[in-house]
């Protein structure tokens, strides 16, 4: 079970967080936790190790440092009663709250901050969680131990920011966790590892849910839960469209396909253990716990709704290459690809037309001047003559198993943003038919959104 940011914001939901755990192992059930950071930890982490870096002004950290002392110790206080869980909790957070003000103040001296010293700042929100959660379950009369993922024994390879679990992470974590699963839970940081090398990785952000996708496939869970804030995976997100409604079940490859392009609410690579070991993962509302949530299963079956939801992708930019020579050039795309993928670019859709002399493709925003870059020596030889950007775009997905082989539900797409005046500048349809992707202005892209839930009926309430 992993519980996200929001629902161990503060000391009561922690306590919420402890009971609920606490019941599904008195009723019989062995259980392990998985802990994000505290709401809105890890962003603060991550904006003062960039202050730092660049101002270095070591009273701000100090400041912060205060802050972020004051929170956990609050949140101990609410969340334990029993006076020993309680100190041991203080004194885990004290030795990491002194282990960070000494990074944090490094960090100031040398004015810079790698990949590695950023994973290792953004891995206290997690460190300083766990300590607390699992002394309010103790303080409930269950034993708890916390590990954080290293120690849990998930040993990733060294690409900071990113990092992905070594095939032995799964046998690792079955004998470690194994041990003590019986009679404790353990509380396991999320978003968290290590390398072969023992230094601290992250699996990037909101990674917490596959830590637990992780842990599950690795202890052979009958299932793999992730409480929110949320009911469950919506229809869209319900920032966006207030109606959006809770989807009861769907196939791990639309989960995929949702995540990928931009339901926030599954970090994208969670799925992966879970298909490979054959686990329902859940999504549950921590505040309602009564309530069925989201299963995502294997199985796909056809429902009567063809589109099941609609999803946008923000700060992403779009490049056109066009060129007479590329018409009937072979390997200019794999060139182009290639030189990308070089380069550490993420290429979320891509689309050529026929006649072969333009290409487009959507990129992360932030990776948009090393694309432009690394296809400065395509422009040179020629194989393209023009290359063309546009930051200011939105993807918007519509995503449904149910649309596989089913006549029409491009033109109903098409259709009614015609209608609603949406210009699409862009379309891609994967031939697996799950999803139709397009790109349009970022000031039309929510009202893409709107306007697609209403055709197809999304946000009506329905008979659960
Ligand atoms: P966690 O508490 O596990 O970190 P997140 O904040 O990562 O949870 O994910 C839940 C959030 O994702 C919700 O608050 C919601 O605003 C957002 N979200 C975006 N798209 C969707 C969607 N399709 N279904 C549910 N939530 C969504
Ligand atoms: N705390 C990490 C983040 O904010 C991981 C997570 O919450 O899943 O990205
Ligand atoms: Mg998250």
């Amino acid at each position: 079970m992993k519980f996200g940011g929001t629902s161990i914001a503060d000391g009561k939901k922690i306590r919420h967080v402890a009971s609920l755990l606490n019941d599904y192992k008195k009723e019989g059930h062995e259980v392990v936790a998985v802990t994000s950071a505290l709401g809105g930890v890890t962003d603060g982490l991550l904006e003062n190790a960039m202050e730092a870096s660049r101002k270095g002004k070591v009273p701000q950290i100090k400041e912060f440092m205060a802050n972020l002392a004051k929170k956990h110790y609050d949140a101990v206080e609410e969340a334990i009663d029993d006076s020993t869980a309680a100190d041991e909790a203080i004194e885990q957070i004290d030795a990491r709250i002194d282990e960070l003000e000494k990074a944090l103040i490094g960090i100031c001296y040398l004015g810079e901050l790698t990949p590695r010293s950023i994973d290792y700042i953004s891995s206290y929100g997690e460190r300083l969680a766990a300590p607390i959660i699992s002394g309010a379950i103790r303080s409930l009369g269950t034993k708890s131990k916390a590990f954080t993922g290293g120690e849990a024994g998930i040993v990733t390879n060294s690409n900071y920011g990113k990092a992905s679990p070594l095939e032995k992470t799964y046998e690792n974590v079955a004998k470690t966790l194994g041990e003590i699963i019986e009679d404790h839970i353990p509380v396991v940081t999320g978003f968290i590892a290590e390398s072969e090398e023992g230094i601290i990785t992250t699996l990037g952000r909101s990674g917490s849910d596959y830590t637990a996708s992780i842990i599950g496939a690795a202890v052979k869970a009958d299932e793999i839960w992730l409480w929110k804030e949320v009911h469950g995976v919506m229809t869209s997100d319900p920032r966006i469209v207030p109606d959006a409604r809770p989807i009861m079940q769907i196939s791990y490859i639309e989960a995929m396909e949702l995540s990928y392009f931009g339901a926030k609410v599954l970090h994208p690579r969670t799925i992966v253990p879970a298909i490979k070991h054959g686990i329902p993962v859940r999504v549950k509302n921590t505040f309602e716990p009564d309530f069925g949530g989201t299963l995502i299963v294997a199985d796909q079956t056809r429902s009567e709704d063809v589109v099941k939801a609609v999803t946008l992708i923000r700060n992403v930019a779009a490049i056109n290459i066009s060129g007479a020579g590329m018409v009937g050039a072979i390997g200019t795309a794999a060139r182009v690809f290639s030189a990308l993928a070089d380069a550490g670019v993420n290429i979320i859709m891509i689309s050529q037309s026929s006649s072969e002399a333009n290409m487009s493709f959507v990129v992360d925003d932030a990776h948009l001047d090393i694309a432009v870059k690394a296809l400065q020596p395509e422009l040179e030889k020629n194989s393209i003559a023009d290359v063309v950007c546009d930051s200011n775009i939105c993807v918007v997905a519509v995503v449904g198993a149910g649309m596989d082989g089913i006549p029409g539900v491009a033109g109903r797409v098409f259709g009614v943003l015609g209608r609603e005046k949406i210009n699409v500048i862009m379309i891609s349809q994967g031939s697996s038919q799950h999803n139709i992707s397009f790109v349009v202005s970022s000031d039309q892209a929510e009202d893409a959104v709107r306007v697609l839930n209403r055709e197809f009926e999304l946000g009506a309430p329905r008979e659960e």
